[in-house]
């Protein structure tokens, strides 16, 4: 196909391309008119030769144009933040509220899990009742009420990515961070906020392994978000062990409840969700670091940002059930075989380990599976100390779980 072989051969040859040459063959691509195999020669070229940033913000503003861009217009100044994946990372429903009660507007559009990390749209779903899918107008007139909405993504949105990211997930070409940061700013742009706040983790429990890789993966998801006229802060944060305590849907957003009502201060995930919403609070209001923290902070303090969360499960169909639940009995407890520091978690697979224990079940089964975590790493444990509980679906999977869990963590 010709356009297609022009634009290999300019991008093979460092020949800059235009907006229009990608959008015409990104526009046929969606509506099948170029098949996979057509357009596979483009997505190896970018792969293998890489492209500038300028022509990167234009792949990414095609495969954003081949669907719905929402109009928040209504709504002023939008925040949007997003965490690019990790275990245990349940920043967004303890963050959404937060900058509701303080007047940043968020929309947040969530996805399922997908692999080894957990999505928000399952851990809200644990809020019973609680409507993950909303017609959009119906989800900006909840920000409108509240402050804040938490809706899942919508298939919608950038469908031309899902369709490159398909074909580059079937070739083996998903690892290639300006395709990444495409793919993320795509649909990051079709919700089109105004500020986007970009959590980038790396480590042994993040999408990125290292952080030379998320600093990249930030430069040029910056640089797309700029050019599109978006006012765009990222962060890295370091993800070598969960980020909570609990890893699992139902169990996140209980601890999720936990940290609004100010428990577990000293946790890294306390400490993680403030930060990112002091950063969104900063760059909304136009205030300092540090005293949109003390905001933030506040309002965790004096409950406001905890009622704010229920307020907002319940305009959403959901009930408060959660919200008074206690942790039950385990399936089953596994305690330290030795005394020592923890001092490596091996997070990623601690994250499969959920994930395929859930696979099989039933969606409201699914949601309850999940392990909790009691060491950070450094800490001390000895030989009566619980490391892991395991909830599953029956006591021989537990003991399974317990068995590779136990492969996941050493003790020095
Ligand atoms: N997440 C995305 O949304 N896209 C990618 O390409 C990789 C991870
Ligand atoms: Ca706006």
């Amino acid at each position: 196909m010709e356009l297609i072989d022009n634009l290999v051969k300019k991008i093979e040859t460092k020949q800059k391309f235009s907006q229009d040459e990608i959008d015409k063959i990104i526009s046929l691509y969606s509506k099948n008119e170029i098949s996979d195999e057509q357009i596979l020669p483009l997505i190896k070229s970018i792969y293998y030769y890489g492209i500038t940033d300028t022509e990167l913000y234009y792949l990414t503003n095609s495969m954003l144009c081949s669907g719905e861009k929402l109009d928040l217009e209504c709504l002023g100044q939008v925040v949007d933040k997003h965490s690019t994946g990790g275990v245990s990372d349940t920043t967004t429903i303890i963050i959404a509220p937060i900058c509701a009660c303080l007047g940043t507007k968020m929309l947040k559009l969530s996805g399922k899990a997908l692999g080894f990390t957990g999505g928000t749209a399952d851990k809200l779903e644990c809020f019973e009742g609680y409507k993950t899918t909303l017609p959009i107008d119906e989800a900006i007139n909840l920000v409108q009420k509240n402050g804040a909405c938490m809706i899942t993504t919508s298939s919608s949105l950038a469908p031309a990515d899902k369709k490159i990211y398909n074909l580059r997930d079937k070739t083996g070409l998903v690892d290639n961070i300006p395709l990444i940061a495409s793919s993320i700013m795509s649909k990051k742009l079709a919700c089109n906020c105004d500020i986007i706040v970009l959590d980038v983790k790396y480590g042994n429990g993040a999408f990125m392994q290292n952080k030379k890789d998320a600093k990249l993966l930030g430069k040029k998801m910056k640089a797309i978000g700029e050019l599109a006229g978006k006012k765009i802060k990222i962060r890295l944060g370091k993800m070598n062990q969960p980020l909570g305590y609990n890893i699992g849907a139902k169990l996140e957003a209980m601890e999720a409840i936990e940290i609004l009502s100010g428990k577990k201060k000293n946790s890294l995930l306390y400490k993680d969700s403030v930060c990112l919403a002091s950063l969104c609070v900063s760059l909304d209001k136009n205030i300092s670091y540090h005293k949109a923290k003390l905001k933030v902070e506040e309002v965790i303090r004096n409950g406001r940002a905890l009622e704010k969360l229920k307020t907002m499960v319940l305009d959403q169909g959901g009930n408060l059930k959660l919200f008074n639940e206690y942790y039950t009995d385990p399936t089953y407890t596994v305690i330290s075989p030795k005394r020592g520091k923890v001092r490596q978690y091996n997070t990623k697979e601690m994250g499969s380990i959920v994930a395929k224990m859930c696979e099989q079940l039933p969606p409201n089964e699914k949601n309850k599976c999940g392990i909790r975590t009691f060491y950070k790493l450094g800490e001390k444990v000895n030989t009566s100390s619980t490391l892991f509980q395991i909830y599953a679906n029956d006591e021989k999977t537990a003991k399974q779980v317990a068995e590779q869990l136990l492969q996941c963590v050493e003790i020095k």
